[in-house]
């Protein structure tokens, strides 16, 4: 008995190795193809510099994607030009395909998050635009529910989007008194107004009321806002072994 006891804790142990050992190893063709050449980026009216692998922007961008093609000068020359990108929010971008996080734990705004998902937008670019969803999930929990979310993504994304699910879903589970009276200072959208009302009047028929951070977020997967689930694609995480 004694013996069983002792294998089936060993077969436990197992099971329970620390997860920083399980990811020592990986397959070798998991992880980003480091055989392509660097692309310079030029970013902002000062056109500071940026080096970045190819295959990571086009597996990345549909922007970078038409930019590289060989057909293009930007394709042929390896060079390409934002200059109405802001130096900062492009590097955010660049060490997110590095890395699959934001690096912006440096005191960044609210105005350069939403920068974030504008660049995602204009480069096309679905996973980062996920992710930009986590951070602000993320900042929601520490820092309390943005007011600002609305104007950026309702005007940018598609009817069913599960990224404006997420802008009414802040509101209506989770703004208190003074949020509501922030709608008078902030340029919300009407169309993200219309579907908050309706998702309102649908939590006050089953009598929903405001939830805490942790019930809001209680049940809900790491992907339940995210679009690649909608779009049936693989998520940024995964990729990224997040
Ligand atoms: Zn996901």
């Amino acid at each position: 008995m004694s013996d069983s006891n002792s294998s089936n804790k060993r077969a436990s142990n197992d099971s329970e190795e620390p997860t920083c050992q399980k990811k020592a190893r990986t397959f070798s063709d998991d992880g980003a193809p480091v055989e392509s050449e660097p692309v310079t980026i030029l970013a902002g009216e000062s056109e500071d510099k940026f080096f970045v692998h190819a295959h990571l922007l086009e597996l990345s961008s549909g922007f970078f994607q038409k930019a590289l093609n060989k057909e293009w000068k930007e394709g042929q020359e390896r060079v390409v030009r934002l200059p109405n990108v802001d130096v900062d929010v492009f590097r955010i971008y660049a060490k997110w395909l590095y890395t699959g996080r934001f690096h912006c734990l440096d005191g960044s705004t609210d105005v350069k998050l939403l920068a974030c998902d504008e660049l995602g937008n204009f480069l096309h670019a679905p996973d980062f635009l996920d992710a930009f969803v986590d951070v602000i999930l993320e900042q929601t929990a520490q820092l309390g529910t943005p007011t600002f979310l609305s104007s950026s993504i309702y005007p940018r994304s598609v009817k069913d989007s599960l990224h404006r699910k997420l802008c009414r879903d802040l509101v209506v589970y989770r703004w208190g008194y003074r949020n509501f009276d922030t709608l008078r200072s902030h340029a919300i959208p009407r169309e993200f107004l219309e579907d908050v009302l309706l998702d309102m009047k649908r939590n006050f028929d089953q009598g929903v009321t405001r939830l805490s951070f942790s019930r809001f977020i209680k049940d809900k997967d790491a992907c339940y806002y995210h679009e690649h689930t909608r779009l049936n694609t693989p998520c940024y995480k995964t990729k990224y072994g997040i």
